[in-house]
C-alpha cells in the first residue's frame, strides 16, 4: 500500500488554502493594529520546558506530548502549545531588558497525541498572542477585545466568550483545600486520574470529562467564593472594560483550563457548532510562569485560537476561488510564441495569465479556460496575430470585443491585477 500521512496529521489542499490564507492575513492585520509583533520559535524544545510550565499532571504533559530522545541523547518535545516557547525566547533573548508591555504573536503548528476526530488533530495550528509584562486588567480586556474583533472580522458567529478567574497564589490555596476537603469523602466516584490529581492539582478534577467526575463536581465549592479582594477587583475591572467595549461574555465559575500555569483571568471562546470540540480558543493570565521558568517576576496573559476550528466555522467565499484574469487560447505556433511572451509581461505586472503549451483545439482550450475559472479569454489565431487585433471574451457574460493586441498589457494593467 502507498505510504499514507501520519494519523491525525492532515494535508492542507489547494482548495482549502485560500481560507487559511484569509484567516492568517486577517489575524496578522488585526494583531498588527493592536501593536503585536511577530515572533517565531522552534517547533522542538527541551521537554522540561513543557513539563515545568504546563504542569506534569496535565493531560498534555502526562499523555499527549510527542517526546523523543534525539541523537545526542537530549529529551526533546514537539511543542504542544506556543506560550512556553514564547516565554523561553523572551527570557533567552532578554527581551525584558526593554520596558514592557511586550505584545507578541505567533502562528504555526502544534502537536498533541490526542484521539483524532472532527476538529481534533495531532498536528493542528494556532494563532497565538501574548502580552508580557502587563499586570492588567486593561491588558486582559485589550486581549479579549482583540480576539472578539478578529472573530467578527472573520465573520465567525455563534461563539461565546466564557470567563472565570482562577485566583492567585494568595487565594487559590484556600480554594484548593476546600476542593480537597469536598472530594476527599467522594473519592470512590472519581476516575483514576482524578484520584491522583486530587493531591497535586484538585482544580483539574473540575475539568474532567468523565461522567462520574462531572457529576461529583456539580456540588463542589466555587472558586468565586474564595477570591481575595484584589482578584475580585481585577475580575470586576476586566468585565467592566469588556462591557464598555461592547464585547459580550458569560461567566462560568467552573471554567478551569487544561494547563496549570494560569492565574486570575481564564477564558474560552466556545461554540455549539463543532460537536464535541466546543472550544475555538482559550487562554488566560499566567503571572507566575515567567518567574517559575527562571526569569524576572513578569505578569502576562495570552490566548490561542485554533485555525482548523476557525476554518470549520467559516463559509467559503467566491473571491477565494478566483481563477486567472486572462486565458490566451492560441492557435498555431506563431500565436503561441507571441502569447508566451505577453504572458510573461503580464505576470511581471502581477496579473495571473494562463495558456496551454501544447497545440490543442480551440474547444479543448475553452474547456480548460472554463475549468480554471478564467475571467477573460483572448482567442488568437494566425490571422488575428497578423491583423494585430483579436476577440476578447468575457467568460461571465459571454460578451466579446475586439482588442488591439498592442493594447493588451496596458488594458489589463489599467483594470488592476
Ligand atoms: P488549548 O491550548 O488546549 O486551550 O487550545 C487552544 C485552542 O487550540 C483550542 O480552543 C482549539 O481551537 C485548538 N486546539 C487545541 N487542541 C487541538 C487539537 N488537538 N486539534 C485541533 N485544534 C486544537
Amino acid at each position: 500500500m502507498a505510504i499514507q500521512a501520519v494519523r491525525g496529521m492532515k494535508d492542507l489542499l489547494p482548495s482549502e488554502a485560500p481560507k487559511w490564507r484569509f484567516i492568517e492575513a486577517t489575524a496578522r492585520e488585526v494583531f498588527g493594529s493592536f501593536g503585536f509583533s511577530e515572533i517565531r520559535t522552534p517547533i522542538l524544545e527541551r521537554t522540561e520546558l513543557f513539563a515545568r510550565s504546563i504542569g506534569e499532571e496535565t493531560d498534555i504533559v502526562s499523555k499527549e506530548m510527542y517526546t523523543f530522545e534525539d541523537r545526542s541523547g537530549d529529551s526533546l518535545t514537539m511543542r504542544p502549545e506556543a506560550t512556553a516557547g514564547v516565554v523561553r525566547a523572551f527570557l533567552e533573548n532578554k527581551l525584558y531588558a526593554v520596558p514592557g508591555p511586550h505584545k507578541l504573536c505567533t502562528i504555526g503548528p502544534m502537536f498533541r497525541h490526542e484521539r483524532p476526530q472532527k476538529g481534533r488533530l495531532r498536528q493542528f495550528h494556532q494563532l497565538d498572542c501574548e502580552i508580557l509584562d502587563d499586570a492588567g486588567p486593561q491588558g486582559d480586556a485589550e486581549l479579549l477585545v482583540m480576539a472578539a474583533h478578529l472573530l467578527e472580522r472573520l465573520g465567525v458567529r455563534q461563539v461565546t466568550l466564557v470567563l472565570n478567574s482562577l485566583g492567585c497564589p494568595e487565594c487559590r490555596p484556600v480554594f484548593k483545600q476546600q476542593l480537597q476537603d469536598y472530594f476527599a469523602g467522594r473519592q470512590g466516584g472519581l476516575c483514576e486520574d482524578c484520584r491522583r490529581r486530587l493531591a497535586t492539582n484538585p482544580l483539574r478534577v473540575l475539568d474532567c470529562k468523565q461522567e462520574g467526575c462531572k457529576e461529583i463536581s456539580q456540588g463542589a465549592p466555587l472558586i468565586s467564593g474564595s477570591w481575595c479582594e484584589s482578584c475580585g477587583e481585577h475580575f470586576d475591572q476586566v468585565k467592566r472594560l469588556l462591557d464598555q467595549s461592547g464585547v459580550t461574555f458569560e461567566t462560568d465559575p467552573k471554567l478551569v483550563r487544561g494547563l496549570d500555569y494560569y492565574t486570575r483571568t481564564a477564558f474560552e471562546f466556545k461554540t455549539t457548532q463543532l460537536g464535541a470540540q466546543d472550544a475555538v480558543g482559550g487562554g488566560g493570565r499566567y503571572d507566575g510562569l515567567i518567574e517559575a521558568l527562571g526569569g524576572p517576576a513578569t505578569p502576562a496573559i495570552g490566548f490561542a485560537l485554533g485555525v482548523e476550528r476557525l476554518a470549520l466555522l467559516l463559509e467559503d467565499r467566491p473571491e477565494w476561488q478566483q481563477g486567472p484574469r486572462l486565458f490566451i487560447a492560441a492557435l498555431g505556433e506563431e500565436p503561441r510564441d507571441w502569447a508566451f511572451g505577453v504572458a510573461q509581461e503580464l505576470r511581471r505586472a502581477g496579473i495571473w495569465v494562463e495558456m496551454t503549451a501544447q497545440a490543442t483545439s480551440l474547444k479543448a482550450q475553452m474547456r480548460r479556460a472554463n475549468k480554471l475559472g478564467a475571467s477573460q479569454v483572448l482567442i488568437l489565431g494566425g490571422e488575428e496575430l497578423g491583423a494585430g487585433i483579436a476577440p476578447l471574451k468575457d467568460m461571465a457574460n459571454g460578451e466579446q470585443e475586439d482588442l488591439p493586441l498592442d493594447q493588451i498589457v496596458d488594458r489589463l494593467k489599467a483594470a488592476g491585477a
